[in-house]
């Protein structure tokens, strides 16, 4: 074929779709009992947004973004993350001045040229959720309950086996003693620069802190030798620190403390934290986040405060759905149920086809889900439509039936049916299903 959805990109059919609508439903419902409040903000920033927030030497800014100029000659770049275009939305509307915290989700595509593979697209989506307003741990603690909330809650609701999820933590520092480490870090591994593969020598002079997270295992080998991160904390990083640890343990959240984990974005500092699973392979991260109090006034706003996290929808799915191929077909019941429609309207002729329009609009009114064929079919084919269409109720109405007033509710599993006054099939109907609940 001619046209092919672009690289890494790809298209959601119905089958793959209910199960993205079903996670982020799920993701919603729980995120508004935490009290948090949905917003929308545009797909495409100004350039300049992503390399004030990312940070300019970045993987993410320097080599996966789809940045172009428009016909006015502006950068623009379709959205790597949220987090970035959320500052922007709050301090463009002055948002921070409404009463504190503040607390916002969104859900939708981002963008990042990377090379596809499983779980890892280009156009790929993200249940993004930010909380502005204050330095105190519990809100980090209450932010990565939620967080793992939100990844368990589908597995109870389908019944599964639930993954297992590993929450692993760690702290950037501040400014006050980020720099140290990273000095430290320039020195020491410029020390052991030929041991280290190709693109940590780059990181070195661009993003040295990246070097920690590199999966090469020659640079693992070299990082075996150098002080972790929490050697070089000053006090009052490492009393936050202390103080996220303790709070995890009382809720019973169980944790692992990674002193390499570093993010792929600039602006955070102090508590970050990644959830894995660990039927993945490897790109295992569900969910990622920290917190980043220096980004909305180095965006030109005011102090404020922030933590926040990101959901990636398809490496969550993956994790509840088939793990080997995401485009299975095999639902579970409960899904595939709601693909179908509830009832099949079986007209036979013309004649029948306008009174089903009417009835057909009655049963939708009645929030019923009703599929309806404007076919001249005989009985048999069109009730063979019907079973393929995995409905419990056939509504039938031939000719014999319409000078009665009457048609007929065939019960497709049983097989059984029975004659209902044409005025009354809405209700007979809505009973009927109601049973079957
Ligand atoms: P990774 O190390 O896997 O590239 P990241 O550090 O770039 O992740 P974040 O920017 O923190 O990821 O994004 C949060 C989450 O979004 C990730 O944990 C992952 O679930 C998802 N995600 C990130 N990039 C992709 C992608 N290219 N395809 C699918 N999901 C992604
Ligand atoms: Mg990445």
């Amino acid at each position: 074929m001619k046209f092919k959805a672009v690289r890494g990109f790809k298209d959601w059919l119905p089958e793959g779709f209910i199960k993205y609508d079903f996670l982020i439903n799920i993701a919603k419902d729980i995120l508004k009992k935490y009290n948090y409040r949905e917003i929308k903000i545009p797909i495409l920033e100004k350039t300049e947004l992503f390399v004030r927030s990312i940070g300019e030497v970045t993987d993410i800014v320097q080599k996966e973004t789809y940045t172009f100029q428009d016909r006015n000659k502006e950068f623009l770049t379709l959205r790597p993350e949220a987090t970035a275009g959320i500052c922007r939305m709050v301090i463009e509307h002055g948002v921070y001045a409404q009463a504190k915290p503040l607390k916002f989700f969104t859900v939708g595509p981002m963008f990042r040229h990377e090379r596809p593979q499983k779980g890892r697209l280009r156009e790929f989506y993200q249940v993004d959720v930010e909380f502005f307003g204050s330095v105190n741990p519990f809100y980090e603690v209450e932010l990565i309950q939620l967080a793992l909330n939100i990844l368990k809650a589908p597995f109870k609701e389908l019944g599964l086996k639930e993954e297992r999820f590993t929450l692993e933590i760690n702290s950037l520092g501040c400014e006050k003693c980020r720099p140290e480490f990273r000095n430290y870090l320039v020195s020491e591994l410029g020390k052991k620069e030929e041991r280290l593969c190709e693109t940590c020598r780059d990181r070195l002079r661009r993003n040295p802190l990246r070097i920690l997270d590199c999966k090469n295992e020659k640079c693992k080998e070299v990082l075996k030798e150098i002080k972790g991160i929490s050697e070089f904390w000053c006090d009052e990083c490492r009393a936050h620190f202390q103080e996220i640890k303790e709070l995890l343990k009382t809720v019973g959240i169980d944790f692992v403390h990674n002193s390499y984990l570093v993010r792929g974005l600039d602006y955070y500092v102090r508590t970050i934290f990644e959830i894995k699973a660990e039927g993945l392979g490897a790109q295992d991260t569900v969910c990622a986040g920290g917190r980043y109090d220096k980004l909305l006034s180095e965006l030109g706003g005011p102090e404020l405060p922030a933590i926040g996290f990101a959901i990636g929808v398809e490496r969550w799915a993956l994790t509840i759905f088939s793990k080997e191929n995401q485009e299975e077909k095999t639902l579970p019941e409960k899904l595939s149920q709601s693909l179908k429609p509830e009832v099949f309207l079986v007209l036979l002729g013309k004649k029948q086809f306008k009174i089903g329009l009417q009835i057909a609009k009655e049963l939708r009114e009645s929030k019923i889900k009703t599929e309806v064929l404007y076919e001249e079919k005989s009985l048999k084919a069109l009730l063979r439509d019907a079973n393929r269409a995995g409905v419990k109720f056939a509504l039938i109405l031939g000719e014999e039936e319409l000078k009665k007033g009457k048609i007929i509710v065939k019960d497709m599993e049983a097989g059984s049916q029975k004659e209902v006054e044409i005025k009354n099939c809405v209700n007979e109907v809505k009973n009927l299903l109601e049973k079957e609940k």
